[in-house]
């Protein structure tokens, strides 16, 4: 795929997904009992069957039986399992200390060794590897720079503290019931989890403050967004997978859409989540530089930036990269009869300010970025 779809590069290009390798989130869950107790989780099954043999086997049995699609851990600890998803989900692996503890010292290692015993037995070779990371990581000691030395190494080998690597208390509790989203009419259901999405978009911890005043059920209606955009919310939030609406069978760079990334930008503006907007932005950075049609740059339409400017305020990053890349390259694709016009004013006041300079350097920083003094979203994924 490298060779065949060059794309430029941007730190996060790994992440874009096809759209036909999307997780369909509205899909019916499977139910995880684990332990004596059998606590129970519900998990996305194709989310399950991405990533562990294990699952894959047991869940194909259960299909081809027509049974219940539901699977018993019995001899494993939720905790452990607890673990297992938060690593699925957030790609966290949680260690046994808690906040404001050293977690080189306080680590505990029955935890990672339960975590690693249900990795292979799961068949999950990536949590496996998080999980020995982990080990290594945590049994060598800080230099001065706060870096950990393996001891003995010839080579010095220096290890930074993987930023996925967490405190206990700021594990997700996947055990916890999901909250109910109702998208678009009719209704495409899809649950998830209330830790996860409340943590990530200030719209639902709003909403869901809400609902527990008032006593209601867990149930949030989106009745004016689109499914399909927000099942690529959903790839975000549990993937970190970014689907930019092209198929696997086609050539990313011709089939990305900049209709895709409009869309799924106005509903992280409404859902109030930082991080899959500057996630977009740069989607749309990246769309921009490498999509070429018969040899010429493809602009986001004036469908689309109409589109924009509708539904976003003064001030909005993505706005601004529009203006940018109208301004960057000089080109005389607005529209005076048909743009908006606050997008010409804009346009226009970018140019009398002389800010179209290098638009491939500015698109490296933080400029189209929604943190101002909060972490990058790069920074969290160590793609810088
Ligand atoms: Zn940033």
């Amino acid at each position: 795929m490298a060779e065949k779809h060059e794309m430029a590069s941007v730190p996060f290009v790994h992440r874009t997904k096809a759209a036909n390798a999307a997780v369909d989130f509205a899909a019916p869950a499977v139910q995880v009992k684990v332990g004596q107790a059998a606590t129970t989780f519900f998990v996305n099954g194709d989310l399950l069957c991405s990533t562990s043999d294990y699952f894959k086997t047991v869940l194909k049995q259960e299909w081809r039986e027509g049974k219940r699609r539901v699977v018993e851990l019995p001899t494993d600890a939720a905790d452990s399992f607890n673990a297992y998803m938060n690593w699925l989900h957030n790609r966290t692996v949680v260690l046994g200390y808690n906040d404001g503890q050293n977690p080189l010292l306080e680590i505990n290692f029955d935890d990672l060794t339960d975590a690693y015993a249900l990795g292979d037995k799961l068949l999950d070779g990536d949590f496996k590897d998080a999980v020995t990371d982990a080990v290594v990581v945590s049994m060598n000691t800080k230099d001065d720079n706060g870096n950990c030395v393996l001891p003995g190494a010839p080579d010095a080998h220096i290890y930074t503290l993987p930023n996925c690597i967490i405190p206990e208390p700021e594990a997700f509790d996947f055990a916890a019931p999901a909250l109910v989203v109702k998208v678009g009419s009719p209704a495409t259901t899809y649950f998830v989890n209330e830790h996860l999405i409340c943590n990530a978009s200030m719209y639902f911890a709003t909403a869901m403050k809400q609902e527990w005043r008032e006593g209601r059920r867990r149930v949030l209606d989106l009745c004016d967004e689109n499914p399909k955009t927000f099942n690529i919310y959903l790839n975000w939030l549990y993937r970190k997978k970014l689907v930019i609406g092209y198929t696997e069978d086609q050539n990313a760079v011709e089939h990305s859409k900049w209709s895709c990334l409009v869309n799924a930008y106005i509903l992280g503006d409404k859902l109030i989540d930082p991080d899959f907007k500057d996630v977009v932005t740069d989607a749309m950075v990246l769309l921009y530089l490498t999509k070429r049609h018969a040899g010429v740059r493809v602009y986001p339409g004036c469908s689309h930036r109409v589109k924009l400017y509708e539904n976003t305020t003064e001030g909005s990053k993505a706005r601004k990269l529009f203006v940018h890349l109208f301004a960057a390259y000089k080109t005389p694709h607005a529209e005076i009869e048909r743009d908006p016009k606050e997008f010409l004013v804009d346009l226009t006041r970018s140019l009398m300010l002389g800010t179209q300079e290098d638009f491939e350097k500015t698109a490296k920083t933080c400029l189209f970025h929604e943190h101002k003094d909060g972490v990058c979203y790069r920074s969290k994924l160590q793609l810088q």
